[in-house]
């Protein structure tokens, strides 16, 4: 291939597939993204079930290439990211905005939220998580309180000693921990108490053929009690209809995101819907 600076890196061998070719210019989108402020994050709110309060939001990226083509959607863009490395210098970013934003609406007077960061795979094994962490909250002032990080069970069960090691530095520095997807990546108990996270969060294919489907509502259930006896919190994710929730609220979830509720929005969107009951 022959470069002709960054923007023009376009040369590719006649024997990559389709896939491969739209991988690799994703991947180059993403480059000049990164360096020209193509990434945003939205706000989904998390909200008490027991008095429908909002109590925090979930930070997701987006990625709109600037070429006029459609949004890329983060299911196709993260595992990019993660192999070709930029999930570093991405990952860090979305940590920081979401501390500076979080920050910004507390010193605008509204009540504290927490704001919850996903975490990917590369991001967590990449050797100085918690010096980033800590460094986002020193550079944005925000308290430990106030962020939370979402981290798959499969990453957290596939690294189990590291991911041990790492879950005492981050609460050493008082942020929380949630694992994510919940239900998908095979815990055992044991490892599971042991890594005591703060919060379960039950993975969208559980709820999403609630109440009827016998199978999921038995795991979610499950679940919920699970949380309750490691005296853990527990939020269910991609609740869209209101016999999902009433579900989830007669058998004690803490807590529920989804569609039912908002869809993730951009900050100032997020800002002023909220603005009023917040
Ligand atoms: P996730 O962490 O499980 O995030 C939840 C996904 O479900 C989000 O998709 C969200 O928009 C979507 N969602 C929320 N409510 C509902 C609902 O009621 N129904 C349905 N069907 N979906 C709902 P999104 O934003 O496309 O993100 C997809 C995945 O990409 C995330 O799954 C996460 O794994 C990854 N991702 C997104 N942002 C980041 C990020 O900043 N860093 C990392 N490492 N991964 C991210
Ligand atoms: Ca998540
Ligand atoms: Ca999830
Ligand atoms: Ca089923």
């Amino acid at each position: 291939a022959k470069s002709l600076g960054k923007r023009n890196y376009q040369f590719y061998a006649p024997h990559m597939t389709h896939e491969a070719v739209r991988r690799a210019s994703i991947e180059r989108q993403m480059r000049i993204a990164l360096e020209e402020g193509g990434f945003a994050v939205e706000y989904q709110p998390k909200v008490s079930v027991s008095n429908g309060r909002l109590i925090g939001v979930e930070a997701l990226v987006r990625f709109k290439p600037t070429d006029g083509r459609p949004p890329i959607s983060p299911v196709e863009f993260i595992p990019i990211a993660e192999e070709s490395g930029l999930i570093v210098p991405l990952g860090r970013w979305v940590l920081e905005e979401a501390c500076r934003q979080n920050k910004a609406w507390q010193d605008a007077g509204y009540l504290p939220l927490q704001v919850s960061v996903n975490v990917s795979a590369a991001q967590f094994r990449s050797g100085n998580f918690a010096d980033l962490v800590h460094n986002a909250l020193k550079s944005t002032g925000l308290s430990p309180a106030y962020l939370d990080l979402e981290i798959t069970e499969t990453t957290v069960m596939q690294n189990f000693e590291y991911a041990i090691k790492l879950m005492r530095q981050l609460q050493g520095l008082g942020v929380s921990v949630s694992i994510d997807d919940f239900g998908t990546g095979s815990s055992s108990l044991s490892k599971l108490k042991l890594f005591s996270a703060d919060t379960l969060k039950i993975d969208r294919s559980f709820i999403r053929d609630l109440p009827d489907d016998r199978d999921d509502a038995a795991i979610t259930c499950a679940i919920i009690d699970l949380a309750r006896n490691l005296n853990q919190r527990v939020i269910a994710e991609g609740v869209e209809t209101k016999e999902q929730f009433a579900f989830l609220q007669e058998h004690g979830c803490d807590e529920v995101q989804g569609f039912y509720f908002s869809a993730p929005l951009p900050a100032e969107k997020f800002e002023s819907m909220y603005a009023r009951q917040w």
